[in-house]
């Protein structure tokens, strides 16, 4: 029986993380954007990395792949798509990623929207999902339809309550005053946002977040809940009809916040 698996926020850039799975002695990364960390981290801690996992192509997630696999050629997985380079195996919806050194296996989910070839890994209480859901919201759409990227939240958003949301970037306090902006007498949302700043002030990560508080309180996964719908329709000045209509205005309206 193996002892269970840590999983660790590695700083990246301004507000990425590269999230480390980890035991005493060994470690595998998810969307390494820089390897200047990444080495720094392994070195401190005395460990050997086994392998790497990438979300989706953006370079602030995919390039220190290069850097990393030039010292430690170890498996790299990644999504169909040509624009990653340095990938040994490209994993599609329903493969699986084994980590035996971690007594882990991680099931492959596509989740087309911030970008067409998204995908995230979800193992036992684990979720990495990139910049598709972020706690209190989600990626932008850089190359996917709203239809699309609901689809993919909603997939997400029905895996088990108790699944940890690793994310790709620190912005849960920005996301929670937009959350806010929408469901402003929302007394779940206040207790979230004091907890968040009170982690930002002793710059602790708000991360991972829960499935469990994001279908409570992110906007983004409460398109059919009535107060979110009736902000979004306020705001557009149109009355939305369906839940797509309502994230297509809502995500439009997070771009302009
Ligand atoms: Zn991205």
């Amino acid at each position: 029986m193996n002892p269970p698996v840590q999983v660790v926020p590695i700083p990246a850039f301004r507000d990425n993380y590269i999230w480390c799975l980890r035991d005493e002695t060994r470690a595998a990364v998810v969307d390494p954007g820089d390897a200047a960390p990444v080495f720094a981290y392994l070195t401190r801690e005395n460990l050997e990395l086994s392998a790497i996992l990438a979300t989706h192509h953006h370079n602030d997630h995919v390039g220190g792949i290069g850097a990393l696999t030039q010292r430690h050629p170890v498996p790299v997985y990644a999504p169909f798509d040509d624009r990653i380079d340095g990938v040994t195996n490209r994993v599609a919806e329903g493969d699986r990623v084994r980590l035996p050194q971690f007594g882990l296996e991680l099931r492959v989910l596509e989740i087309p929207g911030h970008t067409l070839t998204h995908i995230a890994y979800y193992g036992p209480n684990m979720l990495f999902c990139g910049d598709t859901l972020f706690a209190c919201g989600c990626g932008r759409l850089f190359e996917g339809t709203p239809r699309q990227m609901l689809t993919s939240l909603t997939k997400l958003a029905a895996l088990p309550e108790d699944t940890l949301v690793y994310c790709g970037h620190e912005y849960t306090e920005s996301n929670l005053r937009f959350g806010r902006t929408v469901d402003p007498a929302n007394p779940f949302l206040e207790s979230w946002e004091q907890q968040a700043s009170d982690l930002r002030r002793r710059q602790q990560p708000t991360l991972p977040s829960s499935l469990a508080r994001e279908r409570r309180g992110n906007p983004f996964l409460r398109c059919d809940d009535p107060v979110v719908a009736a902000a979004a329709s306020r705001e557009t000045g149109q009355d939305l009809g369906g839940a797509v209509a309502v994230f297509a205005a809502l995500r439009e309206w997070k771009n302009r916040f």
